[in-house]
Parts: structure tokens; C-alpha cells; sequence
């Protein structure tokens, strides 16, 4: 029972990647690597991760909180941040901020 279900949840994961490489290909509007390698990093302080209502701020690629030590990318025209992991990915396929959508 449990190994049919796992097949079914592999077998829709393989079906999104294999939808997401065909939209990468049809509509490369994203940053090429060395591009965003360019992006400042910088790593989350425990001061970064709150806004200014003392409220935990969160990566809006994964939704996960902001926690001490990870690293984190700033965009520059923005200045939104993500971690550095989530930003790469997600500007390789989009090239403008997730929150505000403005060109990076
Ligand atoms: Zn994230
Ligand atoms: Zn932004």
C-alpha cells in the first residue's frame, strides 16, 4: 500500500520536472549563472531576518523563515532578499524579483 503511494507521488514529480525543463526551453527569460553569481550574498544575522514591526521575515521562494548563518541573496534594485539557493534557482527561470517583480 505504502510503496503504490510512493510510486504515484514519484511519478508526479517526475512529471513536473520534465513540464518545467520544456517551459525553461520555450521561454528562457531567466539569468544566466555567472549573472547572478554577481548578486551580493551576504549571511542572515538574527537582525535581518525580523522587519521593523518585529515580525520574522520569510524567503517568499520557499516560504521558510530567515534563520542565523544561512546565506542569503539582495537584490539591488529592490532590495528584497531570498537565500542564496532559492534566488539562483527561481532567477534562472523568471529574471525579476518574486515579490515585486521588478527586472533584477
Ligand atoms: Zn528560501
Ligand atoms: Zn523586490
Amino acid at each position: 500500500m505504502l510503496k503504490a503511494y510512493q510510486w504515484q507521488i514519484n511519478a508526479i514529480e517526475a512529471n513536473n520536472v520534465e513540464v518545467a525543463d520544456l517551459f525553461d526551453i520555450s521561454r528562457s527569460i531567466g539569468l544566466l549563472p555567472h549573472i547572478i553569481k554577481r548578486l551580493p550574498e551576504f549571511e542572515i544575522k538574527s537582525s535581518d531576518s525580523i522587519n521593523s514591526c518585529g515580525e520574522l521575515i520569510s524567503c517568499a521562494v520557499c516560504l521558510q523563515d530567515f534563520k542565523d548563518g544561512e546565506s542569503a541573496r539582495r537584490l539591488p534594485v529592490c532590495r528584497h532578499f531570498f537565500h542564496a539557493l532559492c534566488i539562483d534557482g527561481w532567477l534562472a527561470r523568471h529574471g525579476s524579483c518574486p515579490i515585486c517583480r521588478q527586472d533584477v
